[in-house]
């Protein structure tokens, strides 16, 4: 089934223990939609960037069969940069830049082919054109997942919080579940969440893996102990995007299927912070993610 993804795609400088990047490519649909791509393949974007990216950057999508129509460059501008610094334990970080650039004004046009998309990955960005996004598609998909940061909590909350009236599934980190919430227990913390609105919220707790709320339900997913962690830049992103094209590709949403699909997000994750920037998602084989994932059955498996 189609899905649609929109979000920042962006140049990113990253620095972490093992480490120091340039300016390379990154940003929230482009992790996503390259994890995505490994599972469904009628995946479309909706960005902007300046003409300051590279034709080969933009080669990469239409290699993993992304459809770029709705990637906007803006002639003479910049694009999207983010530049952010990883602390020892990698778990945290500290955001060094933001300059939105052509972000800045971003006008999410979405192309007439599009008008069709079954599954919608709201990505990183400003909640506003999350919002517009919905507003814009004549059908509302059967599915539509929001993912955003505590930089958008810091200075939209209010649009942040009428956008998530309209989502199905929310997707945080327990840092922002506590600041939306204003709750420490992520269980406390859950319920205010689903209170505001999406039916599904996945917590995403870095090395110690993802818990999945619905209803009085709950399910936990470890994350895959590695020996090396080079750079957790775009691990949520990533997880998104194989959570969602997971189910774009099983078609039916359903607690069960959601289950399943966070094991396929944390697994894509799990390569993503493998190596610098997009490195290791864009270079995977679907047998590489068929052993990742058995791996994650493994580990967590057992019989009482
Ligand atoms: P994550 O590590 O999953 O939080 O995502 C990191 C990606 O998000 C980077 O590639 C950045 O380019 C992008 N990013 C960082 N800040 C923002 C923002 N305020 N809006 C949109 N994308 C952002």
């Amino acid at each position: 089934m189609s899905l649609l993804i929109i979000g920042s795609v962006a140049f990113d400088a990253i620095e972490t223990p093992f480490g120091k990047t340039d300016k390379i490519v990154g940003g929230a649909a482009t992790y996503a939609s390259l994890s995505a791509s490994y599972f469904c393949d009628d995946v479309k974007i909706v960005g902007v960037v300046g003409d300051d990216f590279h034709k080969e950057d933009i080669q990469e999508f239409t290699n993993h069969g992304i459809d770029v129509d709705g990637l906007q460059i803006k002639k003479g501008e910049k694009s999207f940069f983010w530049s952010g610094k990883y602390h020892n334990d990698m778990n945290s970080r500290d955001t060094l830049i933001t300059e939105l650039n052509v972000l800045g004004t971003f006008d999410p046009i979405i192309p007439e082919n599009y008008q069709d998309c079954e599954f919608l990955l709201l990505g990183n960005l400003a909640p506003q054109v999350q919002q517009t996004t919905i507003g814009r598609l004549t059908k509302r998909p059967k599915l539509i997942v929001l993912d955003t940061m505590n930089f958008w909590m810091d200075i939209a909350l209010t649009d942040l919080l009428e956008t998530l009236k309209l989502v199905d599934v929310l997707t945080i980190n327990d840092e922002e579940a506590r600041q939306l919430s204003g709750e420490y227990s992520l269980v406390k913390a859950s319920k205010k969440i689903l209170d505001m609105g999406p039916k599904y919220l996945i917590i995403k707790k870095g090395e110690h893996g993802a818990l999945l709320f619905h209803e009085d339900k709950v399910f936990s997913t470890p994350a895959l102990p590695l020996a090396e962690v080079f750079d957790p830049t775009g691990a949520g992103d990533t997880f998104a995007g194989g959570f969602i094209g997971y189910l774009a590709k099983v078609g039916t949403v359903n607690f069960n299927n959601m289950k399943n699909a966070i094991i396929f997000g944390s697994a894509m994750a799990s390569f993503c912070v493998e190596k610098f920037g997009t490195e290791k998602i864009k270079n995977l084989s679907q047998e590489d993610i068929a052993a990742r994932v058995k791996q994650f059955v493994e580990l967590s498996s057992f019989t009482i």
